[in-house]
């Protein structure tokens, strides 16, 4: 981190006039990406994480926020904020300070969740399927089971927090000195030292792994919806339980069909006279193309209705209809000998030829989509 601190709201990426809940969300998303057990690799991950913890202390605090916003990281210190987190000796005491979670009991610790994307076709959200979803894991470690110790070697009690687990961190904030009771940074916790820290985990009891879990997409979910699989996202530490993996699913674009609530909505082109006669078409459907008779006589914009074709529900209620528009499709351009045949239909043509029984208001309902009333 350089020496001069950055911006307070570009480091959690909020504008200027953030709400404290966008504040709070913008901190825990940040804090989920660098998370110390993800990021074990990464050193840059902690500076990161003590720069974002800093900058959420004093954004979320309004008073801080006010010195901040009017004087800049020198205002927040003359109002006697010096941020501090050395009391904190590893980054997971200092994360697990901000979210709780047995930060300072010494206690078994929930895992995170872990949040991944996943896109599926049109057709399997009306199906339903079975998706593989690989994503990046803390798990507890194979080798120690968690233990922490290389297997068959003795474990000792900790000196430095004499087996409890727990230290008292003095913190100096803007109301004085405040006492927190933090996770023992030389046993994390564990009140127990292994002679010989496992090699696979080396030490800290959890690995992170690539996992592939074939996640079940119910039929009939919708764009944006989340899956939550329980016990699926990080392992629990000292005992704890896993947290829950949620599955965002997009359901992409079908370039035949737009999805109103459970119904399908496709339009299918119907030349100008075959719409007049009445004709026979091909409609796409989520199970292949079927026939569809259009009645003589179809306006623009009417639409035939198959019912059951559309989307299943997703818990209760009906599976919804195929609304097929129909556009009446005028020719742009036409051989000589069509130009002669409309000329003679259009001279032809009367008034009462185009009287459908249908009233003004009717006609614009029908156009722009409102309720088709008499
Ligand atoms: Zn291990
Ligand atoms: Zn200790």
């Amino acid at each position: 981190m350089s020496s001069v601190p950055r911006d307070y709201y570009d480091v959690l990426g909020v504008q200027r006039g953030a709400s404290e809940g966008e504040v709070k969300k913008a901190f825990r998303r940040l804090a989920r990406e660098l998370h110390p057990d993800v990021n074990a690799h990464d050193p840059q991950a902690e500076e990161k994480f003590k720069e974002a913890a800093e900058a959420y202390e004093v954004l979320s605090d309004a008073d801080r926020r006010r010195q901040y916003d009017a004087y800049g990281h020198e205002g927040v210190r003359s109002g006697g904020y010096a941020p501090n987190f050395e009391g904190f000796g590893s980054i997971s005491d200092l994360f697990s300070a901000f979210f709780g979670g047995g930060g300072g009991s010494g206690g078994a610790r929930q895992g995170q969740d872990v949040a991944v994307g996943i896109e599926v076709e049109l057709a399997d959200a009306a199906r339903g399927a079975s998706v593989d979803v690989e994503y990046d894991v803390v798990a507890r470690c194979g080798t120690c089971h968690g233990n922490r110790a290389e297997p068959g070697t003795p474990i000792r009690t900790c000196d430095r927090c004499g087996g409890t687990g727990q230290l008292q961190a003095v913190q100096r904030t803007a109301f004085g000195q405040m006492v927190r009771t933090a996770v023992c940074d030389v046993c994390d916790g564990e009140g127990k030292i292994p002679e010989q820290p496992c090699r696979t985990c080396r030490g800290r009891g959890q690995v992170a792994e690539k996992v592939t879990l074939a996640v079940d997409v119910p039929a009939g979910i919708a764009d944006g919806q989340r899956i939550r699989v329980t016990g699926r996202g990080h392992a629990g530490d000292r005992g704890g339980p896993s947290g829950d993996l949620y599955v965002l699913v997009r359901v992409a674009d079908d370039e035949r069909f737009i999805r109103d609530g459970n119904d399908l909505v496709t339009l299918v082109d119907v030349a100008l006279p075959l719409a007049a006669l009445g004709t026979r078409i091909e409609v796409p459907t989520l199970d292949g193309p079927v026939p569809v008779e259009v009645p003589a006589g179809t306006q623009p914009g009417e639409t035939l209705t198959l019912a059951g074709r559309g989307m299943p529900p997703l818990r209760r209620g009906r599976t919804g209809d195929l609304r097929v528009i129909v556009n009446v499709a005028v020719p742009k351009r036409l051989t000589k000998e069509q130009r002669e045949l409309l000329e003679k239909l259009g001279d032809s043509m009367t008034e009462d030829n185009l009287r459908t029984g249908e009233s003004m208001l009717g006609k614009l309902r029908r156009v722009i989509g409102g309720p088709a009333r008499p």
